[in-house]
């Protein structure tokens, strides 16, 4: 009886141990997420069971009604929910370094392929897509303006998960630099300063706003 025990304390221990982990995480992004939002939202992280069988090709979504109202919770793959877990507690962001060492003037600063790309862009997409669900909950359907609002929030999600302002600004400038190389349906030649996807055009500034604060939606 005593063998039977362990064999089953082990795994239950193990199953708790991960269900531990990702109500964690949860409650760590939900306020980052809300804050982005506009409003309470719920922060759902794949189970680690779930993510075995999953073979959706998503890292994150957030269900609309048939009448194109938002749910008020998003869900994230475990791997996303992994990296931002990894991000929020680490004190230094490797990965993203080699940021510091770009010339954001010049034509394609982040092309694929380039090793600052390969090292940087899973961190900086995780970043992205925690913003990119928090911007649907807000009522946004349309993929493109999803997308381009979500890099303009970058910065402010890096921060608010523990890193320092200048690392938020490099990580939302690769992300602006990546979106050109985004596949259809998310990149468009007016994510930039000034169009109608700039949420603040009454500023310069682009894709991030200083001090840092949730962009928000345009007032327009
Ligand atoms: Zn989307």
């Amino acid at each position: 009886m005593k063998f039977a025990g362990v064999f089953l304390a082990l795994p239950l221990a193990f199953f708790g141990w991960m269900w531990w982990g990702t109500i964690r995480v949860e409650h760590e992004l939900r306020p980052v997420a809300s804050s982005i939002a506009g409003h309470p939202i719920q922060v759902d992280c794949q189970g680690w069971l779930s993510s075995l069988v999953d073979v959706e090709a998503r890292e994150g979504e957030v269900h609309f009604s048939a009448n194109g109202l938002p749910g008020p919770r998003i869900f994230l793959t475990r791997p996303t929910c992994k990296r931002l877990d990894a991000f929020a507690h680490s004190r230094h962001h490797a990965a993203l370094d080699c940021l510091a060492e770009i010339d954001w003037a010049q034509p394609d600063p982040l092309p694929p392929g380039r090793a600052c790309e390969r090292e940087a862009s899973p961190t900086v997409y995780a970043l992205l897509i925690l913003a990119h669900e928090s911007y649907h909950t807000a009522g946004v359907i349309d993929e493109v303006t999803t997308n381009c609002y979500a890099i303009q929030a970058i910065a402010y999600v890096t921060w608010r998960l523990g890193a320092p302002q200048r690392e938020g600004e490099l990580a939302a400038y690769a992300m602006a630099a990546l979106e050109p190389h985004q596949v259809d349906g998310y990149a468009t030649p007016d994510c930039r300063a000034g169009t109608a996807l700039d949420i603040h055009p009454e500023t310069r500034d682009f894709p991030t706003e200083l001090p840092l604060a949730p962009p928000g939606l345009p007032r327009r």
